[in-house]
């Protein structure tokens, strides 16, 4: 079986990872299987993309279609065009795609247009917010995949309800948590700890990319400043998606506790995470990897497409405005750490029961 694999996105390379190491696996036991990598260059920038390979020993792309950023349209429409000339070169037997980004839904219709299957991996969730352009994203995926693999019951359930074959959903649970695992063992401290006076419990983290926190300037100046005075001495190490950096600017914050540092790869920012007080993020996949590694996470949105993290994990659901936050975080304090637990089959295996289940096919 041929596999063409797509990654465009930070949470993407962090996805295929695992998966690829399971394909390398079967590979080394003699099995008829072989993948070629497609990046399609939504993140081009070093600390976004780069960083990701060579940490986590992804191996360098067959091919990058090298779309780069445009308006929603522009990019979507930029990586079905040069997909769809890299797959009439390069036939395969099945495209694999991961998460929610443009890439994932603009490869699958180019695929399923070449009459391809399609594999999505971490299909079936849902915010029900379709506001979101990742909700659009999972939507028109899921609507024209052939395999898919969940990471919840609940997200297998919502492809049922939508009318999919139960035969073709496969809850295998979590490659994001898969690439926690392998990793844990290498992750190690970022050259700022010591310099910031970092220690484990006194700080906490902070990211901040959704166009409903940060598209708006004066409200994500409010959310910070909020932040800032919410934090009492506690620092706030805040690495910053270039897309928050370009809306703030130049714009001079007076921030006592907020300290901004680049996107951090992925050994630093897990060992920031692992060793934080608490996190605020309004990213999905870090409210799964709190909720592994048990770190109590305020998430910055009004829903979330992973409902699991918060009645099994540690994430809460703050909303976006910074009262909201304050309250919540005030209980926090007050109360401590709620019991949590970790998501069923978020064990490290889901890559390997993908790649064994595509093969059965
Ligand atoms: N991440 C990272 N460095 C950072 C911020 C995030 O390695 O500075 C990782 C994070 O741990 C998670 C992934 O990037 O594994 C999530 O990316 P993002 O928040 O961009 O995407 P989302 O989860 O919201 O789709």
């Amino acid at each position: 079986m041929k596999i063409t694999i797509i990654a465009g996105a930070r949470p993407n390379f962090i996805k295929i990872a695992p998966i690829i190491k399971a394909i390398e696996k079967k590979q080394n036991e003699e099995s008829n299987v072989s993948y070629r990598l497609v990046h399609t260059g939504q993140h081009y920038d070093k600390n976004l993309s780069d960083t990701f390979f060579e940490e986590l020993n992804i191996p360098k792309p067959n091919s990058n279609l090298e779309v780069k950023s445009g308006s929603q349209a522009e990019q979507t429409g930029a990586i079905m065009v040069a997909f769809e000339k890299e797959l009439l070169q390069n036939p395969c037997d099945l495209v694999l795609v991961v998460g929610d980004v443009n890439s994932t839904m603009a490869c699958a219709i180019v695929a399923k247009k070449q009459n391809i299957k399609v594999a999505h991996v971490e299909a079936g969730i849902r915010s029900g917010d379709m506001t979101m352009p990742e909700e659009i994203n999972r939507i028109v995926t899921d609507s024209i995949t052939d395999y898919f693999f969940t990471t919840s019951t609940s997200a297998s359930e919502n492809l049922l309800k939508y009318g999919v074959e139960a035969t073709n959903i496969h809850f295998v649970g979590n490659v994001m948590i898969d690439t926690l695992y392998q990793n844990l063992n290498r992750i190690f401290e970022p050259l700022f700890w010591n310099e910031y006076q970092l220690k484990t419990g006194n700080y906490i983290i902070l990211t901040l990319h959704r166009p409903s926190n940060v598209d708006e300037e004066q409200s994500l100046i409010q959310l910070l400043e909020g932040i800032d005075t919410m934090a009492d001495g506690k620092k706030v190490i805040f690495p910053i998606h270039p897309r928050t950096k370009a809306i703030l600017g130049e714009t001079n914050l007076m921030l006592k506790n907020i300290l901004f540092v680049e996107p951090q790869g992925y050994l630093n920012f897990m060992y920031l995470i692992k060793n934080s007080f608490a996190v605020i993020t309004d990213s999905g996949g870090i409210s799964e990897e709190t909720t592994v590694m048990g770190i109590p996470c305020f998430t910055m949105r009004n829903n979330t497409e992973r409902p699991e993290t918060q009645t099994i994990g540690t994430n809460t659901l703050v909303g976006t405005s910074i009262e909201n936050l304050e309250k919540l975080f005030a209980d926090f304090i007050k109360n401590g750490k709620r019991k949590a637990g970790i998501p069923e089959l978020w064990d490290g295996k889901a890559s390997e029961r993908i790649i064994d289940i595509l093969l059965q096919k």
